[in-house]
C-alpha cells in the first residue's frame, strides 16, 4: 500500500514535457503546469492520463498558406517507465486490458507521478488497441471508450498500484467523469458517499464544447457500469459528462472569475466557484530572465510572490538586455522562414493561439488601410496557431494571412510560424514585445499564454475577457485593454468597436511608448507585468485548489 494521496488528478491530456506529445493544447499545458507546482509545493498528488500514440500533431505550412498535419511518431518506452500493473474494463461487453506507464514531474523519484494508461497491448483485439491511439480523434463511440479507460480504468489502476486512501478525485474537464461510476460501484451506489470525494473543473464556456452522448450509445458501450439512476445524475435526454461530474462533486469551479459567472448561468448552478488559472513561472521564464531574477530576486523560484514585491527594483538596462536576448532568439527563428527579414529593434507583436472564430484571429486586419497608416514601418507581427486538421475556417484564415504578408510587406512585416507547440510558445512568449489577444468577450474561459508573457516582461494587449479582466484590474500599467468592458449586443458592432480601439491603442499608446527615448515608461510597464506573475502563477492556483477543492 502507498501513502495517502491528497488528490488524484484526472486529465485527458497533459503537456508534462515536450518529448511526451500526449496533449493537444491549453488544457494539457495547464495540467502540466499544475502538476509541476504540486511537485514544487510537495503536494501528495498523482495524475492519471492516457498514453496517446498520437496526441499533438505537427503542422506544416505550404508557401500558398495551405496546411497539413502529420502524426508524430514517438515510442513511449523511450520516454516513460513501464509499470507491471494491469487492470481490465468492459467496453461494448468485451474485456479490455489496460497497462500503465509512469513519468514524474519534478524529482524523478519523489516528484508527482503521472500515470499514462495504455490499451495498446497484445492481449487486446486490434479495435481495442486503437482506443488510446488518437487524442480527440474518432467518433462518439470512440470518445466514450476513451473516457471509460480514463475514468473507470484510472480508478482501478490507482487501486492496482496500491493507492487506497485518496482525499479528492479531481476531474479536469468532464472527460474523466466516468470515474464516479467506479466510485459508485465501490461505495454501494450511494451518491452521498461518492460526492465528498470528488471535485470538478469545467473549462468550456460554450455549450458545444461539452461531451454529451445519446443514452442508447452509452448503454451499448458502457453497459452495466451505468447505474440505474444515471438519468438523474447526467441528464434526462442525453448523458452529459459535465452534469455527471458536477452532480457527483462536492466542489465545482471555473477557471477565471468571469468564467465562474458564465458557468453558473450556463450550468444553472449557483454553487460553482472560480479558481483563476496560473502558469508555472520557472517553466515559462526565458533563460535570460531566469538568470536576472536569480541575481536580483533570489528565492523567486520557490516563491513567485517575490516577483510582485521586487520586480520594480530591477535595473532598466539589465531588464532590457535580458528581454532583447530573448527577442533576438525569436527574430532568428522567424528569419529562417520570413519572406522579408525581421529585426530585433522594431516593435514586435505576437499573436499565437488555436485558430478558432471566437478568438477573432483577423481583428487586426479589419481595416488594412488603417493598419498601414498606423504601422508605417514601425511594426512587425508574428502569428502562429494550429487548428483541427479538417477545419475550413482555419485553412482560410491562414491562407489570407500569408496573402496579406505579401501584400503589406512594404508597410508592416508579417510572418506566420508553423507548428505552434509549447517549445515554440516558450520562444514566442519571451521574445515578443507585445502579446496580442482578441477573443470575443465571455468566450475565453481563462487563457494562459498571456500569463506566460508576463513573467518575461512582455506586455499584454487584449480584449477584456478571461484572465485579463483580472490582470488588467490588478495593474492597469501592466499592459493595455482593447475595447470596453461590456459586449455590444451585436457581434459585428463589437468587432468594429474593438478593431477601431485596437488601432487607436497602437497608434497613440503602444507605438509612441516603444519609441520614447530610453523607453522609460515601457520598461516600467515591463516590471509591472513581471509583478503580475506573483498572482498568476500555478503555485497560487494550486494553493487555492488545496484550500477549496482538495481540502481534508
Ligand atoms: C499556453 C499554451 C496554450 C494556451 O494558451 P491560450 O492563452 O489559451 O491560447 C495553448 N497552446 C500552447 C502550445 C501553449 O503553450
Amino acid at each position: 500500500m502507498l501513502p495517502p494521496l491528497r488528490v488524484a488528478y484526472f486529465t485527458m491530456e497533459i503537456a508534462l514535457r515536450s518529448d511526451i506529445p500526449t496533449y493537444a493544447g491549453g488544457l494539457g499545458v495547464l495540467a502540466g503546469d499544475l502538476m509541476h507546482s504540486c511537485a514544487d509545493l510537495k503536494v501528495a498528488a498523482a495524475c492519471i492520463t492516457i498514453c496517446w500514440q498520437h496526441g499533438y500533431m505537427r503542422q506544416a505550412l505550404r508557401p500558398d498558406g495551405t496546411q497539413s498535419y502529420e502524426d508524430i511518431r514517438w515510442v513511449p518506452a523511450e520516454h516513460l517507465q513501464k509499470l507491471p500493473a494491469r487492470v481490465t474494463v468492459e467496453v461494448e461487453g468485451r474485456t479490455v486490458h489496460v497497462g500503465v506507464w509512469e513519468a514524474r514531474s519534478g524529482n524523478p523519484k519523489s516528484g508527482v507521478p503521472v500515470y499514462f494508461l495504455d490499451t495498446n497491448l497484445e492481449e487486446n483485439a486490434p479495435e481495442d488497441r486503437a482506443i488510446t491511439n488518437h487524442l480527440y480523434g474518432g467518433d462518439q463511440a470512440m470518445r466514450i471508450k476513451q473516457e471509460i479507460i480514463l475514468g473507470i480504468g484510472g480508478v482501478r489502476m490507482l487501486r492496482a498500484l496500491g493507492y487506497e486512501e485518496i482525499g479528492t478525485y479531481h476531474m479536469n474537464e468532464g472527460h474523466s467523469a466516468f470515474l464516479t461510476l467506479e466510485l459508485l460501484k465501490e461505495r454501494g451506489f450511494k451518491d452521498e458517499d461518492v460526492r465528498p470525494s470528488c471535485a470538478f473543473t469545467t473549462h468550456t464556456p460554450v455549450k458545444a464544447g461539452h461531451d454529451v452522448f445519446p443514452y442508447d450509445l452509452a448503454w451499448k458501450v458502457v453497459g452495466s457500469m451505468l447505474p440505474w439512476h444515471i438519468k438523474s445524475l447526467a441528464g434526462e435526454d442525453a448523458l452529459s459528462m459535465t452534469q455527471l461530474a458536477m452532480n457527483l462533486s462536492r466542489y465545482t469551479c471555473g477557471v477565471s472569475q468571469v468564467h465562474g459567472h458564465v458557468a453558473r448561468s450556463m450550468l444553472g448552478n449557483q454553487a460553482i466557484d472560480a479558481i483563476t488559472n496560473g502558469v508555472h513561472h520557472v517553466e515559462w521564464a526565458s533563460s535570460e530572465m531566469a538568470a536576472l531574477f536569480d541575481r536580483e530576486i533570489p528565492g523567486w523560484r520557490e516563491d513567485p510572490q517575490l516577483l510582485e514585491a521586487k520586480s520594480r527594483d530591477l535595473q532598466d538596462e539589465e531588464l532590457w538586455s535580458a528581454h532583447q536576448k530573448a527577442k533576438e532568439r525569436l527574430i532568428a527563428l522567424v528569419n529562417r522562414v520570413a519572406p522579408v527579414p525581421f529585426d530585433a529593434h522594431t516593435l514586435t507583436i505576437v499573436s499565437a493561439r488555436r485558430v478558432v472564430p471566437y478568438k477573432r484571429p483577423e481583428l487586426l486586419y479589419t481595416d488594412i488601410q488603417r493598419l498601414r497608416e498606423v504601422a508605417g514601418g514601425k511594426l512587425q507581427i508574428i502569428h502562429a496557431g494550429n487548428a483541427h486538421p479538417d477545419d475550413r475556417f482555419s485553412q482560410e484564415v491562414i491562407m489570407r494571412m500569408i496573402e496579406r504578408s505579401r501584400e503589406l510587406k512594404d508597410s508592416v512585416r508579417i510572418c506566420y510560424l508553423p507548428n505552434y507547440n509549447p517549445d515554440l510558445a516558450k520562444v514566442l512568449v519571451a521574445g515578443a514585445d507585445v502579446w496580442l489577444n482578441t477573443p470575443m468577450r465571455l468566450h475565453e474561459a481563462s487563457g494562459t499564454s498571456g500569463m506566460k508573457a508576463c513573467v518575461n516582461g512582455v506586455l499584454n494587449l487584449s480584449t477584456l475577457d478571461g484572465w485579463w479582466i483580472e490582470g488588467y484590474a490588478r495593474d492597469h500599467e501592466s499592459g493595455w485593454r482593447i475595447g470596453p468592458m461590456a459586449q455590444a449586443l451585436d457581434a459585428e458592432d463589437t468587432r468594429r468597436i474593438d478593431a477601431e480601439d485596437l488601432y487607436t491603442q497602437l497608434q497613440y499608446e503602444v507605438i509612441p511608448e516603444y519609441q520614447y527615448p530610453d523607453r522609460v515608461r515601457w520598461i516600467r510597464r515591463m516590471k509591472r507585468a513581471i509583478g503580475l506573475m506573483g498572482y498568476f502563477s500555478s503555485h497560487r492556483c494550486v494553493r487555492e485548489y488545496l484550500e477549496r477543492a482538495w481540502k481534508n
